[in-house]
């Protein structure tokens, strides 16, 4: 089962698909992790994607496709894994549909966490990442918009799109995601 989880920084992404890739025993892909842990590690890609992430900016599209193409050919993601903030442009949505298809895969569904921008605003405010400063949260919601709505359109236009209310506990939010998880075919 590939799943792609959608939504504004904030909406709850990385704890949901988190806990749902604990729940369906298959690996969780944060790009943004996976950016964070190449800047810590000092890499040349990871240094390069800080001046991009710390502004609040998307990185380029080839620094995020590279690190995902890489980790689907671990042996853990074969019978399955969650994407976690990837894809957020259509030319990744693109990327990941040939790198998918390219092991006879899909995308089974799209969970899209949807939540209004105050409460997003407050909830970001209290991380305490280096990207989390209001400035950069607005520029970041600014790209959400720019880049990844047209993301939702493409996969609504292909029927794999399910809208989930992020508002409520996240147990109450994990049980609407499970809810539509369980109901959809894996073929
Ligand atoms: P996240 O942890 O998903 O909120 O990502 C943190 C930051 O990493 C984002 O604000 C972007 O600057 C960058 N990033 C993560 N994933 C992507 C992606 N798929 N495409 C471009 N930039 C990304």
């Amino acid at each position: 089962m590939r799943i792609v989880f959608l939504g504004p920084p904030g909406a709850g992404k990385g704890t949901q698909s988190q806990r749902l890739g604990q729940y369906l025993e298959v690996p969780h892909i944060s790009t943004g992790e996976a950016l964070r842990e190449a800047s810590r590690n000092g890499t040349e890609l990871g240094k390069k994607a800080a001046k991009f992430y710390e502004v609040g900016k998307l990185v380029p599209n080839e620094f995020v496709v590279e690190i995902v193409a890489e980790r689907l050919l671990q042996p853990d993601c074969r019978s399955g894994c969650l994407f976690d903030g990837f894809p957020r442009t259509v030319p990744q949505a693109e990327a990941l549909d040939r790198l998918l298809a390219e092991q006879g895969d899909k995308v089974n569904v799209v969970l899209q966490l949807q939540i209004d921008n105050e409460e997003l605003i407050n909830r970001l405010a209290s991380r305490g990442r280096v990207d989390d400063e209001v400035e950069t949260i607005k520029e970041r919601l600014q790209q959400y918009a720019a880049w990844t709505n047209p993301v939702v359109d493409f996969y609504q236009q292909r029927g794999v799109l399910c809208q989930i209310p992020g508002l409520g506990t996240p147990d109450e939010v994990f049980a609407r995601i499970k809810t539509v998880v369980d109901a959809t075919p894996t073929k």
